[in-house]
């Protein structure tokens, strides 16, 4: 069993053998006609991936008052969650609707520290993006004078400042552009503690159960979720798959074009404090909006509370590829030693990778699947789905309960990909 399973409340048996029965029923039950193989009693909604998206699905849902049973394959946090850094940035999203959901997720975000213990480790550290160029530095003040007038708080600082700010800093950095608005936080640790919360909220987890298909009503609506411990009767399909949404998708008969996207990370030993903000390259903006197939690094270095050094970041469409890339590698630790000098000594003590869940449109697919009533999506958000999880469940939950959603979700729609996709 994982670690953080033990996080959570209750027993600690992890596997259903036959037959999955809700612990969480609640008033609301299944008001249609009944379907054979699928069984009262139900959920209101059987959320499908237990990372940080699915957690914090899970979590919104039960709180409000919905019956909720997610589910996951492996055990909790097991797919991309456990392979991300943790950043929560505002920083890098240009005007649009990616920006207005990263703000409001920093909003949430903010309210969950509040709530959540000290042990998820949200941090509202700061992010400064840097450059050794003048052309560079003009590409950045006029990302930073777009993103003003669009809630974002952003200042140029010059060579003397970021020496204060930053002083291990090479000194050939020539200035940047701070950003007091984005945070850090433990993402395993941030997703265990919101499994746990929906749970004291009377959510049912049950990690190590997977989704194999879908029972729908004569009408097509989504009547339950078939996994391979049984069938859970269901009102709503919360697709929190990830990387993997696309195939969740595909069985529940609403397709999304949902795509790997391999990154690594480098992780030193714990050192004592040496990088104080989210430090990254003017680079790693273009290369997280770029639609290039290749290898793509630029650095990215921050601190944890521990004191390790988290150094990334690559992108790279390698499909499921899980080789270690050691040139990948090298290449991070070269670009951040370039940036902070002081790292060449530091040891590494360890490397991890994952796969970011990307749409074509770099946009992550939230909201109602128009052809399959009760299907309703929350996956491909590529390297920010740390970040934009509070508010994606946020809007999730609208869409179920009928609410008005708090910011516009159309641009996030499965239906911008067409019938088919
Ligand atoms: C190197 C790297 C660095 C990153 N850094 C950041 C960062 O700093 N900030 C940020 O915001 N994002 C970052 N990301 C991206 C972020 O990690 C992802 O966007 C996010 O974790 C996606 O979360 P998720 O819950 O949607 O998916 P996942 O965490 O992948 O969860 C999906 C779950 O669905 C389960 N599943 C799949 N199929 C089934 C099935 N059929 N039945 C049951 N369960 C199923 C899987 O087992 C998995 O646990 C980074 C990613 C990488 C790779």
């Amino acid at each position: 069993m994982s670690l953080v399973l033990w996080l959570l409340p209750g027993p600690r048996s992890s596997h259903s053998t036959s037959y999955i029965c809700p612990g969480a029923w609640r008033a609301r039950t299944w008001q249609g006609p009944p379907v054979a193989s699928v069984g009262a009693p139900a959920y209101d909604v059987v959320v499908v991936g237990a990372g940080i998206v699915g957690a914090s699905c899970a979590h919104r849902l039960a709180e409000a008052g919905l019956s909720v049973c997610i589910v996951d394959r492996g055990p909790v946090v097991s797919g991309t969650t456990g392979a991300g850094e943790g950043n929560i940035l505002v920083s890098d999203k240009e005007p649009g609707p990616e920006l207005d959901l990263a703000l409001l997720s920093a909003r949430l975000w903010h309210e969950l520290a509040g709530t959540l213990p000290d042990a998820v480790e949200i941090d509202a550290k700061g992010g400064i993006i840097v450059t050794s160029s003048e052309a560079g530095l003009a590409v950045l003040v006029a990302a930073a004078e777009r993103q003003r007038g669009h809630g974002i708080v952003a200042d140029v600082v010059d060579r003397e400042q970021l020496a204060d700010l930053e002083p291990h800093l090479s000194p050939v950095v020539l200035g940047g552009v701070s950003y007091p608005q984005d945070m850090q936080v433990q993402p395993m640790l941030a997703a265990a503690h919101l499994l746990r919360a929906a749970r004291a909220l009377g959510a049912d987890v049950k990690p190590r159960t997977r989704m194999v298909g879908v029972e729908r009503a004569r009408d097509g609506a989504v009547r339950g979720v078939v996994t391979d411990a049984g069938t859970i009767a269901c009102r709503h399909l919360v697709n929190a798959a990830g990387t993997w949404g696309g195939e969740v998708a595909s069985l529940a008969g609403g397709p999304v074009p949902v795509l790997p996207r391999r990154g690594f990370i480098l992780v030193t030993e714990p050192l004592p404090p040496t990088v104080h903000h989210k430090v990254y390259g003017a680079d790693y903006v273009a290369n997280v909006a770029s639609d290039s197939a290749g290898l793509e690094t630029s650095p990215v270095v921050e601190s944890t509370r521990a004191g390790t050094v988290l150094i990334g970041a690559s992108r790279e469409r390698v499909g499921f590829d899980r080789t270690t890339s050691y040139d990948v590698l090298g290449r991070l630790a070269a670009q951040a030693i370039a940036l902070f000098p002081v790292l060449a000594g530091v040891r590494v003590q360890r490397t991890y990778g994952g796969f970011r869940p990307y749409c074509p449109d770099h946009l992550p697919v939230i909201g109602p699947d128009p052809r399959v009533d009760g299907l309703v999506h929350a996956c491909g958000h590529e390297g920010a789905g740390i970040g934009l999880a509070p508010a994606t469940a946020l809007l999730v939950t609208q869409a179920i309960t009928g609410e008005a959603t708090t910011i516009p979700i159309g641009a996030f729609s499965p239906s911008r990909f067409g019938e088919a996709a």
